[in-house]
């Protein structure tokens, strides 16, 4: 089945885990802004270098740039599935170009995905998130403990925490978030779009309501 989905929610609402199943049960095409700022800061080319100094300040890519980068990956001619977008739009400029992109083709926007999550346990979880250096696995300090504190089940790498998965940094990306993104849902809405869910509900719980919503 082909399907053109927008996944939106605050940082930390499960959009990651989320996209990871569904790309395995329908082959979607993963388009993640995040992940491609990430992989070019390690590749070093010069779009890569100034996305990170937004990136490490919690700032938002400018849309010139991240508009740029999304168009030309819309392009590559391999949608066959559909797309998966994680982490784009975050603006409505960024929205009213990507409308632009996919008008009248195979590539236009089937449904918008929301995740809902409230800020306490938005907190709760990024403070407590611990990533493995090696393999990226990540854990919980309460909710997803490693066998051995600090060391990774999987591969035994260092368990780490994320320089913007503070509470300070967490507080400028949920501003970011409230101010540029979030009017995005009634813009979407608006379009009759957008579909939202409840992320506090049990994630095998969450995905089969999901699938369903996609299935109908
Ligand atoms: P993410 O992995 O989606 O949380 O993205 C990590 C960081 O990449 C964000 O905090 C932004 O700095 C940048 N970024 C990702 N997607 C966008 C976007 N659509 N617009 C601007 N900046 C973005």
């Amino acid at each position: 089945m082909k399907k053109n989905i927008i996944l939106m929610g605050p940082p930390a609402a499960g959009k990651g885990t989320l996209a990871k199943k569904l790309l395995q049960k329908y082959g979607f095409v993963h388009i993640s802004t995040g992940d491609m700022f990430r992989d070019a800061a390690k590749e070093g080319t010069e779009l890569g270098l100034t996305a990170k100094e937004y990136i490490d300040r919690g700032d938002l890519v400018p849309d010139d740039i991240t508009i740029g980068v999304v168009n030309e990956r819309l392009h590559k001619g391999d949608l066959g599935n559909g797309y998966l977008l994680d982490g784009f739009p975050r603006t409505i400029h960024q929205a009213e170009a990507l409308a632009e992109m996919v008008k009248g083709s195979s590539s236009d926007i089937d449904v918008v995905i929301n995740l809902e999550c409230d800020e306490a346990e938005l907190v709760r979880r990024v403070t407590g998130r611990r990533i493995c250096r090696n393999c990226g696995a990540p854990y919980h300090i309460e909710t997803m403990k490693p066998k051995v504190e600090g060391v990774c089940d999987l591969c035994g790498g260092e368990l780490y925490q994320r320089a913007d998965d503070t509470e300070e940094a967490l507080k400028n990306r949920l501003k970011n978030y409230y101010t540029q993104t979030q009017p995005l849902l009634d813009y979407y809405d608006n379009l009759g779009l957008l579909k939202s869910f409840d992320s506090l509900k049990g994630s095998d719980e969450l995905f089969e309501e999901i699938c369903e919503f996609i299935n109908g």
